[in-house]
């Protein structure tokens, strides 16, 4: 049976975050199912920037360092992004983007499990974090970078294995790894776990104290609402945070950053993940996206992106069978994050014709269609109307265009 579109009208007027979207700014028209790979701007975001550039750079200028909080964004931001994966607030810090940070905190891995000198990490796993695991194996001698089968990977956990390097959600199938029973696993052979929280942060309802997760790397752009090229996140467990040391000793993970040594002097919290200078205005704009998924909480989020992916899963299952398209990842929407994909031999064509009828979703070489459920700004009705919108470019075959198929740089 087929949900009608006036059943999901009625899970909108039901729908306890329903009020959040007025507090974005989307176009008329548009239904944007790409949250998962750019948030979208909130309103307050714009307003806060001209704050930030206008009276705080503007007026006060260097003393915004210390008058307006400059100086602690990065731990400040961190403190709320902590509040969305069950860290403690002095366990997350704001720098970088996530490749660096996943580099950075592979070695501190390395340095937090010396003698052991095997970096194990899933085949299929995000390529820029296989490729920042290939630079820093290639960088240190002796240092293996072990690359596994999902299928074989706790298998392959072995007593030589510094670290268990994964992505909670994988960014085209959406499967989801269980997060204490992979760490529990990298536990019992005496190895760390290093999650990268990318597609799952903002989204899902993560705790990582509970999974006793060590590591933790994610990403500020995407349903964290940061603005292009957001500054992302580490997370050290407090256990961990003395004894890590990170790759980019620079001077503000230095212990006492104003006193000018001439020798680098770690500081023994999470400071020590920070670098450099933070980037104040991208903190202040992934500081106004933050705000949101505070007030509406993990457990609403994932609750109702959850629901919007298994709507739309089954939607298509009822009213765009038989045109070829194949569900990637597990069914199961307690095996999955908020996004949806699916192979299509024509897939990248049938992302533009959806793009050209206002549903914007994007696509992921060879074949793969891929939709994302932010939970604060996506209806149930738009689920079913996007849905509509397939299901009439698939029968009428309106993808079946040149210009549908030419490729461009960002897909
Ligand atoms: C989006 C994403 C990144 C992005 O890394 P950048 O350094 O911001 O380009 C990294 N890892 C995963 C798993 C991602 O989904």
């Amino acid at each position: 049976v087929s949900l009608s579109r006036a059943e999901a009208e009625a899970m909108d007027a039901a729908d306890p975050l329903a009020r959040f979207r007025a507090a974005f700014d989307l176009p008329e028209g548009v239904i944007y199912l790409d949250g998962n790979s750019l948030g979208p701007p909130p309103r307050a975001t714009a307003a806060r920037l001209a704050e930030v550039v206008g009276r705080e750079w503007g007026r006060d200028l260097i003393t915004s360092w210390n008058l307006n909080g400059w100086m602690d964004a990065p731990l400040r931001v961190g403190a709320k992004i902590a509040a969305l994966i069950g860290a403690g607030p002095s366990e997350v810090a704001v720098a970088d983007s996530t490749t660096v940070n996943l580099f950075k905190l592979a070695a501190g891995a390395l340095s937090l499990r010396p003698g052991r000198q095997v970096l194990l990490t899933p085949a299929d796993n995000f390529p820029s974090d296989l490729y920042a695991l290939e630079g820093l194996a290639g960088l240190i001698p002796g240092v293996e970078l072990r690359i596994a089968e999902p299928e074989g990977l706790l298998a392959a956990i072995g007593e030589d294995v510094a670290a268990v390097v994964l992505t909670q959600v994988h960014y085209k199938t959406s499967a989801r790894w269980d997060l204490a029973q992979v760490t529990a696993a990298a536990h019992a052979k005496g190895a760390l776990a290093l999650w990268d929280l990318s597609h799952s942060v903002g989204a899902l309802a993560i705790d990582v104290t509970a999974a006793r997760a060590d590591l933790a790397v994610g990403c500020g752009y995407k349903y964290l609402n940061g603005g292009p090229g957001a500054p992302a996140f580490v997370y050290v467990a407090e256990r961990h945070q003395a004894g890590i040391r990170s790759p980019l000793t620079g001077w503000m993970g230095h212990a006492e950053p104003f006193a000018f040594e001439g020798h680098y002097r770690p500081a023994a919290d999470i400071r020590g993940q920070v670098s450099g200078t933070p980037g104040v205005l991208g903190l202040a704009a992934l500081e106004a996206g933050l705000d949101l998924l505070a007030e509406a909480g993990p457990a609403a989020t994932e609750a109702k992106g959850l629901a919007l992916a298994e709507l739309f899963m089954s939607l298509v299952e009822t009213r765009c069978a038989g045109h070829g398209l194949s569900l990637l990842g597990p069914r199961d929407t307690a095996r999955r994050g908020l996004h949806v994909a699916y192979a299509h031999p024509d897939g990248y064509a049938l992302v533009q014709a959806a793009i050209a009828r206002g549903v914007i979703g994007d696509f992921r070489a060879p074949d793969v269609a891929r939709y994302g459920f932010s939970p604060l700004f996506l209806s149930y009705a738009q689920v079913w109307d996007a849905v509509e919108i397939l299901r009439e470019i698939l029968a009428t075959r309106a993808f079946d265009r040149d210009d549908y198929r030419r490729r461009a740089t960002v897909t």
